[in-house]
């Protein structure tokens, strides 16, 4: 399990604690002709000078990598990589690089500019707010018009606040919005679809599952052996059933009542879940989170055994808590739970900060 990293790692890499001499700095007298000194030895002996060179180069790749490895953001779950920020009613945009994809986009952080496609579950602003940004930038980086998801009932609002937006700045705004509802199916690339789910949120709102597309031996042929199905192959028959393999599934706001509707079966047996805990302990009742259209973790821990996901990632947590409030809630949840339970941490303090 892997856990996100917090402000307080990204310190100085621990491991390179010499990465002081790729700091640029002036150099002083005595560090001048010293480089004097090597600058005519190496003309003297050019082999030498070329491999302090190259030594020099290995530890400053070295170092970047390792810096890389420390600012590194995001949690990898079942192979997935996602990262993002998610605060209760103030941000939330989950990417998953892997797929191109971001879930909601309540700021546009920079990362999501690379994402082609973004899928909107509520419009409530911490969660759409950063739209006619993450379109306008996309334009700005020559990146190709975005695809962005929206349910059926907001497109409409959708395209006009970002004619709005068109007007305002006098600028062309490309983007593709599609309306997609629970049960309909979106082809997003060769190998993946897209599909919503209900939710339940003080708003109308729904949820997101991303599925790979596996090709499968049709039932009829698996008592056959390696060649007489490569000869059905040659010969032009259609020997493979096209099998919907849940990946990742996005709740965005919702009460827990999203558990319990059977049509959300897939959601809760996608490779990983990524669903909200907005509060963590007794300072907010259940029916408190309920009123507001979220998720107590204590209700999650009442409905373990209805979660079939190998990997949950928690998100949405109410920015009263600290990363240590959260850690602690999770490893709780983690008791009942046989998926892996992870918290995204980012964009929270920590009391120690
Ligand atoms: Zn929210």
């Amino acid at each position: 399990m892997q856990i996100s990293l917090t402000n307080s790692a990204f310190k100085t890499p621990q491991i390179f604690p010499f990465c002081q001499p790729f700091i640029s700095q002036k150099p002083s007298t005595h560090q001048l002709s010293l480089q004097q000194n090597l600058h005519v030895n190496a003309l003297k002996g050019s082999s030498s000078y070329l491999s302090d060179i190259s030594k020099a180069i290995d530890h400053e790749e070295q170092y970047l990598q390792a810096q890389q490895k420390v600012n590194r953001k995001g949690v990898n779950l079942e192979g997935i990589t996602i990262e993002g920020v998610s605060v209760g009613g103030q941000e939330t945009c989950i990417i998953v690089p892997q797929f191109k994809c971001a879930f909601d986009i309540g700021r546009c952080p920079k990362r999501a500019i690379q994402q082609d496609f973004v899928f909107i579950t509520n419009a409530h602003l911490d969660h759409i707010g950063g739209l006619p940004l993450y379109v306008a930038s996309r334009g700005l980086y020559n990146l190709k018009p975005p695809t962005v998801f929206v349910p059926s009932w907001i497109k409409e609002d959708v395209e006009q606040l970002i004619d709005i937006y068109r007007k305002l700045g006098q600028v062309e705004l490309n983007v593709e919005l599609v309306a997609l509802d629970a049960g309909e199916t979106y082809e997003m690339q060769n190998n993946l679809v897209v599909r919503p789910f209900r939710t339940q949120h003080v708003i109308p709102s729904q949820g997101y599952v991303i599925y790979s597309i596996r090709k499968k031996l049709k039932k009829e042929y698996t008592h056959l052996n390696e060649n007489q199905v490569e000869k059905l192959k040659e010969s032009g028959e259609e020997i493979t059933d096209n099998i919907l393999s849940p990946e990742v599934a996005f709740t965005g706001d919702t009460t827990s009542d999203f558990y319990h509707d059977p049509l959300n079966a897939d959601a809760l047996k996608a490779k990983v879940l990524i669903t909200e805990a907005t509060f963590l302990d007794d300072s907010s009742s259940i029916d408190h989170a309920r009123q507001y259209g979220h998720t107590h973790i204590f209700e999650i821990m009442e409905k373990g055994n209805r979660i079939s996901n190998k990997a949950v990632l928690l998100t949405h947590f109410s920015s009263r808590y600290n990363i240590e409030d959260i850690r602690q809630a999770a490893s709780k949840l983690q008791s009942k739970l046989s998926a892996k339970v992870v918290p995204l941490t980012e964009g929270f303090k920590s009391k120690h900060s």
